[in-house]
Protein backbone atom coordinates (compact mmCIF):
# COMPACT_ATOMS: atom_id res chain seq x y z
CA UNK A 1 0.00 0.00 0.00
CA UNK A 2 1.17 3.68 -0.55
CA UNK A 3 1.81 5.75 2.14
CA UNK A 4 1.06 9.82 2.13
CA UNK A 5 2.82 10.74 4.68
CA UNK A 6 3.60 14.06 6.64
CA UNK A 7 6.69 14.33 5.21
CA UNK A 8 5.22 13.87 1.40
CA UNK A 9 2.53 16.27 2.63
CA UNK A 10 5.42 18.98 3.79
CA UNK A 11 7.30 18.31 0.43
CA UNK A 12 3.98 19.18 -1.76
CA UNK A 13 3.58 22.35 0.05
CA UNK A 14 7.30 23.60 -0.82
CA UNK A 15 6.86 22.41 -4.32
CA UNK A 16 3.36 24.56 -4.78
CA UNK A 17 5.31 27.33 -3.23
CA UNK A 18 8.17 26.96 -5.55
CA UNK A 19 5.20 26.63 -8.66
CA UNK A 20 4.07 29.98 -7.19
CA UNK A 21 7.24 31.73 -7.31
CA UNK A 22 7.68 30.70 -11.01
CA UNK A 23 3.82 32.43 -11.44
CA UNK A 24 1.37 30.63 -11.26
CA UNK A 25 -1.88 31.72 -9.87
CA UNK A 26 -4.48 30.13 -10.41
CA UNK A 27 -5.57 29.02 -6.69
CA UNK A 28 -7.49 26.23 -7.73
CA UNK A 29 -4.21 24.71 -9.49
CA UNK A 30 -2.24 25.41 -6.75
CA UNK A 31 -4.61 23.95 -4.14
CA UNK A 32 -4.68 20.21 -7.00
CA UNK A 33 -1.16 20.22 -6.49
CA UNK A 34 -1.43 20.19 -2.63
CA UNK A 35 -4.02 17.83 -2.79
CA UNK A 36 -2.50 15.19 -5.04
CA UNK A 37 0.13 12.71 -4.14
CA UNK A 38 2.69 12.79 -6.80
CA UNK A 39 4.58 10.05 -5.61
CA UNK A 40 1.91 7.72 -5.73
CA UNK A 41 2.66 8.34 -9.94
CA UNK A 42 6.41 7.75 -10.09
CA UNK A 43 8.10 4.49 -9.83
CA UNK A 44 9.47 3.78 -6.44
CA UNK A 45 12.97 4.64 -7.33
CA UNK A 46 11.61 8.32 -7.91
CA UNK A 47 9.31 8.52 -4.79
CA UNK A 48 12.36 10.62 -2.93
CA UNK A 49 12.22 12.74 -5.50
CA UNK A 50 8.93 13.26 -6.67
CA UNK A 51 8.60 16.92 -5.29
CA UNK A 52 11.42 18.08 -7.49
CA UNK A 53 10.40 20.69 -9.79
CA UNK A 54 11.33 18.37 -12.82
CA UNK A 55 10.12 15.58 -15.16
CA UNK A 56 10.70 12.07 -14.58
CA UNK A 57 10.71 8.67 -16.66
CA UNK A 58 6.99 6.64 -16.08
CA UNK A 59 8.11 3.48 -18.09
CA UNK A 60 7.85 3.67 -22.32
CA UNK A 61 10.03 6.23 -23.03
CA UNK A 62 7.41 8.25 -22.02
CA UNK A 63 7.78 10.91 -19.17
CA UNK A 64 5.36 12.25 -16.52
CA UNK A 65 5.57 16.44 -17.12
CA UNK A 66 7.41 18.53 -14.90
CA UNK A 67 5.13 20.24 -12.48
CA UNK A 68 5.36 24.13 -13.27
CA UNK A 69 4.51 22.24 -16.86
CA UNK A 70 1.19 20.61 -15.65
CA UNK A 71 0.05 23.87 -13.55
CA UNK A 72 0.77 26.51 -16.24
CA UNK A 73 -1.32 23.97 -18.87
CA UNK A 74 -4.06 23.76 -16.66
CA UNK A 75 -4.10 27.08 -15.56
CA UNK A 76 -4.35 28.21 -19.09
CA UNK A 77 -7.18 25.28 -19.45
CA UNK A 78 -9.38 27.05 -16.99
CA UNK A 79 -10.98 23.72 -15.94
CA UNK A 80 -13.47 24.56 -13.37
CA UNK A 81 -16.13 22.70 -11.70
CA UNK A 82 -18.24 20.19 -13.97
CA UNK A 83 -16.45 20.83 -17.40
CA UNK A 84 -16.15 18.35 -19.29
CA UNK A 85 -12.72 18.01 -20.46
CA UNK A 86 -11.05 15.74 -22.63
CA UNK A 87 -6.77 14.97 -21.91
CA UNK A 88 -4.98 13.86 -24.68
CA UNK A 89 -1.69 11.28 -23.25
CA UNK A 90 -2.54 10.24 -19.59
CA UNK A 91 0.88 8.84 -19.08
CA UNK A 92 0.97 8.22 -15.25
CA UNK A 93 -2.41 9.82 -14.40
CA UNK A 94 -1.11 12.36 -12.71
CA UNK A 95 -2.45 15.50 -14.69
CA UNK A 96 -5.85 13.73 -14.93
CA UNK A 97 -5.88 13.44 -11.65
CA UNK A 98 -5.32 17.38 -10.75
CA UNK A 99 -8.09 17.97 -13.56
CA UNK A 100 -10.69 15.83 -11.58
CA UNK A 101 -9.59 17.14 -7.78
CA UNK A 102 -10.47 20.53 -8.94
CA UNK A 103 -13.90 19.02 -9.68
CA UNK A 104 -13.77 18.77 -13.51
CA UNK A 105 -15.47 15.38 -15.05
CA UNK A 106 -11.76 13.89 -16.86
CA UNK A 107 -11.88 11.42 -19.75
CA UNK A 108 -8.18 10.79 -20.82
CA UNK A 109 -6.60 8.46 -23.80
CA UNK A 110 -3.38 6.83 -23.85
CA UNK A 111 -1.75 4.93 -26.91
CA UNK A 112 0.28 2.75 -25.12
CA UNK A 113 -1.62 0.16 -24.09
CA UNK A 114 1.08 -1.04 -20.76
CA UNK A 115 0.87 2.49 -19.65
CA UNK A 116 -3.13 2.84 -19.71
CA UNK A 117 -3.25 -0.75 -17.86
CA UNK A 118 -0.91 0.44 -15.21
CA UNK A 119 -2.78 4.09 -14.70
CA UNK A 120 -6.43 2.50 -14.70
CA UNK A 121 -5.19 0.57 -11.99
CA UNK A 122 -3.32 2.99 -9.72
CA UNK A 123 -6.38 5.62 -10.59
CA UNK A 124 -8.81 3.14 -8.99
CA UNK A 125 -7.01 2.14 -6.02
CA UNK A 126 -6.91 6.15 -5.38
CA UNK A 127 -10.52 6.39 -5.74
CA UNK A 128 -10.12 8.89 -8.68
CA UNK A 129 -13.55 9.02 -11.37
CA UNK A 130 -11.43 9.99 -14.34
CA UNK A 131 -12.68 7.60 -17.21
CA UNK A 132 -9.45 6.08 -19.28
CA UNK A 133 -9.36 5.26 -22.80
CA UNK A 134 -6.87 3.12 -24.51
CA UNK A 135 -7.01 4.62 -28.49
CA UNK A 136 -5.35 7.42 -30.49
CA UNK A 137 -5.36 10.98 -29.42
CA UNK A 138 -5.50 11.67 -32.54
CA UNK A 139 -8.89 10.89 -33.20
CA UNK A 140 -10.45 12.44 -29.88
CA UNK A 141 -13.00 10.71 -28.65
CA UNK A 142 -16.49 11.04 -30.84
CA UNK A 143 -18.19 9.26 -28.72
CA UNK A 144 -17.93 11.05 -25.62
CA UNK A 145 -18.01 14.72 -27.71
CA UNK A 146 -18.41 17.73 -27.45
CA UNK A 147 -15.86 18.75 -24.53
CA UNK A 148 -15.64 22.07 -22.69
CA UNK A 149 -11.79 22.04 -22.35
CA UNK A 150 -9.43 19.51 -24.45
CA UNK A 151 -5.92 19.20 -23.64
CA UNK A 152 -2.94 17.76 -25.69
CA UNK A 153 -0.12 16.80 -23.22
CA UNK A 154 2.32 15.61 -25.79
CA UNK A 155 4.04 17.73 -28.78
CA UNK A 156 1.26 18.20 -31.57
CA UNK A 157 2.95 18.63 -34.97
CA UNK A 158 -0.20 20.48 -35.72
CA UNK A 159 -4.13 20.90 -34.61
CA UNK A 160 -5.64 17.71 -34.82
CA UNK A 161 -8.95 18.29 -36.72
CA UNK A 162 -10.75 15.65 -34.89
CA UNK A 163 -10.04 17.77 -31.82
CA UNK A 164 -11.02 21.08 -32.64
CA UNK A 165 -14.69 19.53 -34.13
CA UNK A 166 -15.27 17.71 -30.28
CA UNK A 167 -14.59 21.42 -28.89
CA UNK A 168 -17.99 23.20 -27.57
CA UNK A 169 -18.74 26.99 -28.87
CA UNK A 170 -16.67 28.66 -26.33
CA UNK A 171 -14.17 26.14 -25.24
CA UNK A 172 -10.69 25.60 -25.25
CA UNK A 173 -7.91 23.55 -26.83
CA UNK A 174 -4.72 24.06 -24.89
CA UNK A 175 -1.61 22.66 -26.51
CA UNK A 176 1.89 22.42 -26.80
CA UNK A 177 2.01 22.71 -30.89
CA UNK A 178 5.34 22.27 -33.17
CA UNK A 179 7.06 19.64 -34.65
CA UNK A 180 11.18 20.56 -33.50
CA UNK A 181 12.34 20.15 -30.74
CA UNK A 182 10.75 22.64 -28.98
CA UNK A 183 6.68 23.68 -28.80
CA UNK A 184 4.42 26.69 -28.52
CA UNK A 185 2.28 26.51 -26.01
CA UNK A 186 -0.89 27.21 -27.63
CA UNK A 187 -4.57 27.87 -26.76
CA UNK A 188 -7.51 27.98 -29.07
CA UNK A 189 -10.69 29.14 -28.42
CA UNK A 190 -13.80 27.86 -30.78
CA UNK A 191 -15.64 31.26 -31.77
CA UNK A 192 -19.53 31.24 -32.06
CA UNK A 193 -18.66 31.21 -36.10
CA UNK A 194 -16.69 28.18 -35.08
CA UNK A 195 -13.68 30.06 -36.09
CA UNK A 196 -10.22 29.44 -33.77
CA UNK A 197 -9.03 32.48 -31.79
CA UNK A 198 -5.19 31.66 -31.36
CA UNK A 199 -2.82 32.42 -28.33
CA UNK A 200 0.47 31.74 -27.83
CA UNK A 201 2.43 31.34 -24.18
CA UNK A 202 6.06 30.70 -24.52
CA UNK A 203 8.59 27.63 -25.31
CA UNK A 204 8.19 24.01 -24.10
CA UNK A 205 9.86 21.22 -24.72
CA UNK A 206 7.32 17.49 -24.66
CA UNK A 207 7.71 14.04 -25.82
CA UNK A 208 6.09 13.97 -29.36
CA UNK A 209 2.69 12.75 -29.96
CA UNK A 210 2.88 9.73 -31.98
CA UNK A 211 0.96 8.60 -35.07
CA UNK A 212 2.25 5.44 -35.63
CA UNK A 213 0.11 2.59 -35.00
CA UNK A 214 -0.63 2.01 -31.18
CA UNK A 215 1.63 -0.23 -29.49
N1 LIG B 1 -0.11 13.79 -18.92
C1 LIG B 1 0.90 12.80 -18.54
C2 LIG B 1 2.23 13.01 -19.23
C3 LIG B 1 2.13 12.80 -20.65
S1 LIG B 1 3.57 12.33 -21.55
C4 LIG B 1 1.10 12.74 -17.06
O1 LIG B 1 0.49 13.52 -16.32
O2 LIG B 1 1.86 11.88 -16.62
C5 LIG B 1 2.73 12.10 -23.09
C6 LIG B 1 1.88 10.88 -23.17
O3 LIG B 1 1.20 10.90 -24.43
C7 LIG B 1 2.67 9.57 -23.15
O4 LIG B 1 2.18 8.72 -22.17
C8 LIG B 1 2.45 8.98 -24.56
O5 LIG B 1 2.43 7.57 -24.59
C9 LIG B 1 1.11 9.58 -24.92
N2 LIG B 1 0.81 9.64 -26.35
C10 LIG B 1 1.66 9.83 -27.38
N3 LIG B 1 1.00 9.85 -28.55
C11 LIG B 1 -0.32 9.66 -28.26
C12 LIG B 1 -1.51 9.57 -29.04
N4 LIG B 1 -1.48 9.68 -30.38
N5 LIG B 1 -2.68 9.36 -28.39
C13 LIG B 1 -2.72 9.25 -27.04
N6 LIG B 1 -1.63 9.33 -26.26
C14 LIG B 1 -0.44 9.53 -26.85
Amino acid sequence: MMIDSYRHKGLRKKLVEEVRSKGIQDENVLAAIEAVPRHFFLDSSFVEIAYQDKPFPIGSGQTISQPYTVAFQTELLQAGKGLKVLEVGTGSGYQACILAEMGARVFSIERHHSLFAKTKKLLESMNYKVKLFYGDGYKGLPAFAPFDRILVTAAAPFVPEALTDQLKTGGMLVLPLGAGDTQVMTRLIKQEDGRLEEQKFGYFRFVPLLTNKAP
